[in-house]
């Protein structure tokens, strides 16, 4: 099926693609890799009158260090996120994420900016994005803002950004190597039914699972029960807690039990190998 009728802007800068959505409101959708929005539009599930396509403004794309953290271009490809020898070395969480994703074609195409504005509760960005606590840079009209990931995510494919801002850059912590991403993947499409991403920090460690809930959360239930304990047994315990206080997504793919009981069983496991690489 073809997407209905829209015009086509392909703005050069920043300042251009925000004074576009400025100008065109609800009616106007920023298009990026295309591959959540022109799906979207296929199946009316989305229908701007005007498309932005910020693929071509150049400076959205940098990886780069920003004194202790990283700054990663909205329009980043999930390739090169996997790919990024910086990444690798200071925040390997964030690539060992994007090799997860989908398959090559989607991971050449898709960007780091589009999967978190499109806010699927399956994707898995999200998951490493409250794990890390990261600080997402947003543009509009009124200048530059940034949203802590906890506040990023409002609910079922809703963020905290306005119509008329785009996300700039994601910044994310540089962190040590002790760190893991343990998913069940939706088999047809990659999505994850359930993702757990791990950070250890010091003696604790920061849980964020995706694919549960309306919207990634953090498993703070899970991160208390851990306490300071490593051992196998503190760490099943504490893994028990995952879904403690979420309200788990109950659909053709899985139900509401199964998605709880996968977030207890990838907790666990994503801790254990957290831990083993400290
Ligand atoms: P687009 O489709 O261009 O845009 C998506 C939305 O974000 C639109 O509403 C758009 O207006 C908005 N947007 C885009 N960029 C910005 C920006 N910089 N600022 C503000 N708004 C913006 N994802 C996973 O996480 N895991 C998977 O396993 C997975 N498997 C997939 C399998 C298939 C077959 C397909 C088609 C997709 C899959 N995806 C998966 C989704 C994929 O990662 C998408 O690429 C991603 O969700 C959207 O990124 P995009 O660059 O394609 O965004």
């Amino acid at each position: 099926m073809y997407a209905a009728a829209f015009d086509y802007h392909r703005p050069s800068t920043i300042d251009e693609a925000i004074a576009l959505l400025a100008r065109h409101g609800d009616e106007a959708k920023v298009l990026a890799g295309g591959h959540s929005l022109i799906p979207a539009m296929k199946l009316r599930l989305a229908r701007p009158s005007v498309v932005v396509d910020i693929a071509r403004i150049a400076s959205l794309s940098e990886i780069r260090d920003a004194g202790g953290r990283i700054a990663v271009g909205a329009l980043a490809t999930h390739q090169s996120v996997e790919s990024s020898a910086l990444l690798k070395s200071k925040c390997p969480l964030l690539a060992e994420v994007a090799a997860t994703i989908g398959d090559v074609q989607v991971r050449n195409k898709g960007t780091i900016g589009g999967s978190l504005a499109h806010a699927d509760p399956a994707a898995d960005y999200p998951a490493a994005i409250v794990a890390l606590d990261a600080e997402i840079e947003v543009a509009g009209p009124k200048g530059r803002r940034t949203i802590r990931a906890a506040d990023f995510f409002v609910g079922l494919l809703e963020t905290a950004l306005a119509p008329d801002e785009i996300i700039t850059e994601i910044r994310v912590p540089a962190t040590p190597q002790s760190v893991a991403y343990e998913k069940t993947s939706q088999k047809a499409s990659g999505f994850a039914l359930t993702g757990v991403a791990v950070v250890v920090d010091g003696q604790a460690a920061r849980i964020g699972i995706t694919g549960v809930a309306t919207k990634a959360y953090r498993a703070t239930a899970a991160e208390q029960a851990l306490g300071a304990g490593r051992t196998a047994e503190t760490i099943a315990a504490a893994a028990s807690h995952a879904a403690d206080g979420v309200d788990p997504l109950n659909d053709i793919h899985a139900s509401s039990a199964f998605r709880a009981h996968l977030a207890q069983v990838n907790t666990r496991r994503a801790l254990e190998r957290a831990f083993s690489r400290v």
